[in-house]
């Protein structure tokens, strides 16, 4: 076994988060076809208790590098806290050439997204992003990502020794129970060498949104960039109102427009959600859209382009303008109601 996987887990305030798991997942995959041993990474403070967890649910070793240790200036970081970000960008290369990885997995969120190319500098690696699905064939390891706004798959070779990959979330399935034995925890203090001109802590600002009403709506309706004018966001509330538990949601670009809110943002940069039905309306489909949506138990997809790469994992597909649609269907279905 000469081949070395490294996970960056991620953690909120001690508790590991799901695409941790994913990420485990994801690395099992790879070391079926590698035979790689895997190691964890995690950053952040009085994490002992997490790791330990985490160490007993996957049986790795994990590797805790707690920033708390060490000093940093005052001027950049108040009160002992220390983003996780700023201590993963800021890892030296030689902490990860010590370790010598084949590779190293982050999650494809924005932490991830932010620190992967960087690091791939820093170790002369590869990096490969949106990494949905891994392969072995004769000549190598094979990593698949969408491009062209999901419409090819594009199955990537790496050459370099060292490759940093972004894995995309909802893909890779944790396994359910581990009954190996625990890993072991390591605790390290590393210089972050950071000065007061690199950043400045500005503080941190919870996320207050209340997303239970899109965990426990049994029908969502999201609406996408298709809907091309704000008052047809009115069409996807009215359809929305058809159904007794229903919740109304988008696509980031809606949401980046102020037409709904970030807490009803779905995807790999917002809400995950699994209803009973999920109705799509003009959402190309996207892979960080359908991160967040494909575990949902019926799709339905609205849109105009034949092709467009919902299609792919929809149930139902309607080839229309939603303002065709979405008014006529409303018809029908109060026609129906008073028969
Ligand atoms: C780091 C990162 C994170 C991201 N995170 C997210 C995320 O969490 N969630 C997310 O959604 N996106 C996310 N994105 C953006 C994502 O890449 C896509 O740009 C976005 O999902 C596209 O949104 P859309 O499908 O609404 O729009 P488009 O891709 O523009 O698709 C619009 C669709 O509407 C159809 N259409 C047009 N007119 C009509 C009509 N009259 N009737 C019916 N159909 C019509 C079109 O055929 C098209 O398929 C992220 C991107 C990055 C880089």
């Amino acid at each position: 076994m000469n081949q070395h996987i490294i996970i960056i887990a991620e953690q909120i305030d001690g508790k590991i988060t799901q695409v941790t798991y994913e990420l485990i997942a994801s690395a099992k995959v790879l070391q079926h076809y590698t035979d790689s041993d895997i190691k964890i990474i995690m950053t952040g403070c009085e994490l002992s208790d997490a790791a330990r967890r985490l160490s007993e649910q996957s049986g790795i070793d994990i590797l805790v590098i707690n920033p708390c240790i060490r000093t940093i200036p005052e001027e950049i970081i108040p009160d002992e806290i220390i983003p996780d970000e700023i201590v993963f960008k800021n890892l030296p290369a030689s902490l990860f050439n010590n370790l010598k990885p084949t590779y190293v997995l982050m999650a494809h969120n924005t932490r991830g997204l932010d620190a992967a190319p960087g690091l791939a500098v820093k170790l002369n690696a590869a990096c490969i992003t949106g990494v949905e699905k891994i392969t072995a064939q004769d000549e190598g390891i094979y990593f698949t990502r969408s491009i062209f706004n999901d419409r090819i798959l594009a199955h990537i070779r790496p050459c370099a020794a060292t490759s940093v990959l972004t894995i995309l979330p909802g893909i890779f399935k944790p396994e359910t129970v581990f009954n190996g034995h625990a890993g072991n925890v390591t605790s390290i203090a590393i210089d972050l060498a950071l000065s007061s001109d690199d950043y400045h802590f500005i503080g941190f600002k919870n996320n207050a949104a209340d997303t239970s009403a899109l965990d426990n709506a049994d029908v969502i309706v999201s609406a996408g960039n298709g809907i091309r004018e704000k008052e047809n966001l009115d069409l996807i509330y009215q359809l929305a109102e058809l159904f007794s538990k229903s919740a109304v949601t988008g696509s980031r670009p809606i949401c980046d427009k102020k037409w709904l809110r970030y807490s009803q943002q779905v995807g790999v940069t917002g809400a995950t959600v699994k209803p009973k039905l999920y109705i799509a309306c003009g959402i190309s489909g996207s892979s960080q859209h359908i991160s967040g949506m494909r575990d949902s138990r019926f799709i339905v997809s609205i849109n105009t382009d034949p092709h467009a790469a919902i299609l792919n994992i929809a149930d139902v597909c309607i080839i229309e303008d939603l303002s065709t649609f979405i008014p006529q269907f409303i018809t029908l279905y109060h026609g129906s109601q008073s028969i």
